[in-house]
């Protein structure tokens, strides 16, 4: 049924993006809003109002059979709310509640934007056809998402797969989440950054100091800058092959803005999970980039909610 659309959601703390998404993965109406993110929590919910009304003015609204949602985390898909950590007035947010106010009687399906770029990615990118697969974003933060035995494994509260908060260095810096050693606290963007600017790097005349910077400096043959992609690459490593190893994925695909880095990041990457992954039934695991870029937030949560699965039609009766 390619006449049914699903209105698709994405949540982060910089923008709240909208789009009306056909069963090819195609986005027929996109709107989008900065986020208010440090505002009170009704100002938050009324930014994705106004995308959500902006997107109802078009003549194809009414062709809608489902909603769905990809939030920064973490999410609680079960209880319907939301508590992004760069959004702090949402904590235990009822965002599925607040959004059926708009959309009525069609049925909403929530999940953390890890799981949706899972989604996207197991829909339409690198992760197309394979039955069993970890995808993650590693950009500011690290997340995640898996598919397994073919469909997209959101788990009960629609976090699993969320690789960044795995431990990889057992008496590591302290995180945020309260753990020690997590991935996230290696290899995001300002961590890689932040260890490149600690052992001596320095921007060049435009003061950038941000990862990509670090990644152009390795590229041209910076030994500090690339110590801290090889650093970043070895707790990937050791994550992917940790979720290897435990529920035997055949792909791990990982964009983002650091995976902009290309082959310094994925050089590294792919020595360091020989390192890791070492059992027979993970030696064939390979790491690949994303292939659905900007738009995957979009995209994925439109594929949560049933299109590219069993058809936005199957939903409604679902
Ligand atoms: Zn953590």
């Amino acid at each position: 049924m390619l006449t049914d659309l699903v209105v698709a959601l994405d949540i982060g703390g910089t923008k709240i993006a909208g789009a009306l998404v056909d069963g090819k993965g195609r986005l027929l109406v996109r709107v989008q809003r900065p986020t208010p993110a440090q505002e009170d929590a009704e100002t938050v919910m009324r930014a994705v109002e106004a995308v959500l009304h902006e997107l109802a003015l078009s003549p194809l609204w009414g062709r809608s059979t489902a909603v769905g949602i990809g939030s920064a985390g973490p999410v609680d898909a079960s209880a319907g709310t939301v508590s992004p950590v760069n959004v702090p007035s949402w904590r235990d947010f009822p965002l599925v509640a607040r959004v059926c106010q708009v959309t009525g009687a069609l049925p909403i399906q929530l999940v953390g934007d890890g799981v949706a770029m899972t989604a996207a990615e197991h829909w339409q990118g690198a992760a197309r056809g394979h039955a069993n697969a970890l995808c993650m974003v590693v950009s500011t933060g690290v997340g995640g998402g898996l598919v397994l035995g073919g469909r997209l494994h959101p788990g009960p509260t629609g976090n699993a797969g969320h690789i960044g908060h795995i431990s990889v260095d057992l008496d590591g810096d302290l995180c945020p989440c309260g753990a020690r050693g997590c991935v996230e606290g290696i290899a995001s963007g300002p961590n890689i950054a932040r260890r490149a600017l600690e052992a001596g790097w320095r921007p060049g005349s435009d003061g950038d100091s941000s990862a990509a910077a670090v990644a152009a400096a390795a590229r041209a043959g910076d030994t500090v800058a690339t110590a801290s992609f090889v650093r970043a690459a070895q707790a990937l490593a050791a994550g992917i092959a940790a979720t290897a190893t435990l529920v035997e994925i055949d792909i791990a695909v990982v964009g983002g803005g650091v995976a902009g880095a290309g082959d310094v990041l994925f050089t590294p990457l792919r020595f360091a999970l020989r390192k890791y992954a070492t059992l027979r039934f993970v030696q064939q695991l390979t790491v690949t980039p994303a292939l659905t870029g900007a738009n995957a937030g979009l995209v994925g949560a439109a594929a949560a909610a049933g299109l590219g699965r069993r058809g936005a039609a199957a939903i409604v009766g679902a």
